[in-house]
């Protein structure tokens, strides 16, 4: 009797595992919709395109008001003094693919040599900067999340040369008593190098002090920095997750 009950359980087993079809592990619950992928790095047809070319800015405004005073052509290039410009529409998760040139004319030097930055909600940076053959503070470098994390090589190309990021956003998620719940996440591959990978925001990227992680709402404009150097991007496009 001691015996039969273990050979019992066992015999119930095989059959159970035999009784599995292979439909069993089948998820039929969602039909991805079907969409037609850019050429290269064009916007796949589900992107929202922010910036394609010939001054379009009808999805962009300054951070301060108004109309954006940068330079808008076949690329859209920063005006030193106008401002921050920011998107109109709001963005929680998403994927991002911007083009982006600093100046060939090299002027300056480390965090002064064709600064600019993407910020993520209009708070979390990821640094635009010439770090091609000059030198600033590593988690300030072009592809850092700003005073925050080094990306994990330097992939930039040579002044004046169009460069790539293509952007993963996990945003940052509070409660209801303003408490951090999930915190933000971003991949990052510059020129289709991974330099970030599934990094952890710390919260926003400050130039002084610590990250700060005030509540705020699920989706906000994406922003481009004006640092004072024309630097110019182009291509810009998203798709929300
Ligand atoms: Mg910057």
């Amino acid at each position: 009797m001691k015996k039969l009950i273990p050979c019992l359980l066992l015999s119930m087993l095989v059959l159970t595992s035999y009784a599995q079809k292979p439909e069993d592990t089948e998820d039929w619950s969602r039909k991805p919709e079907k969409i037609t992928p850019g050429k290269g790095s064009l916007p796949p047809s589900d992107a929202i395109v922010l910036y394609a070319g010939a001054g379009d800015l009808d999805k962009w405004e300054s951070q301060r008001g108004g109309p954006v005073q940068w330079d808008a052509g076949e690329f859209l290039t920063v005006k030193a003094g106008t401002g921050v410009i920011q998107t109109k529409q709001s963005f929680g998760d998403c994927q991002l693919h911007i083009e982006w040139r600093s100046p060939s004319e090299i002027v300056g030097e480390g965090q002064g040599r064709g600064n600019s930055g993407i910020f993520l909600m209009g708070k979390y940076e990821v640094q635009v900067l010439d770090s091609y053959e000059s030198e600033t503070y590593y988690n300030g470098q072009a592809g850092s999340i700003y005073k925050q994390s080094i990306p994990l090589v330097n992939a930039c190309l040579p002044p004046g040369v169009w460069q790539s990021y293509d952007i993963i956003f996990k945003a940052p998620v509070f409660d209801e008593t303003g408490g951090k719940e999930s915190a933000a996440y971003i991949t990052v591959l510059h020129n289709g190098v991974l330099i970030q990978n599934h990094f952890e925001i710390q919260g926003t990227t400050e130039y002084i002090g610590p990250p700060k992680n005030n509540p705020h709402p699920a989706k906000l404009p994406l922003a481009l920095q004006d640092h004072g150097n024309p630097v110019s991007y182009r291509n810009i496009w998203i798709r929300e997750l």
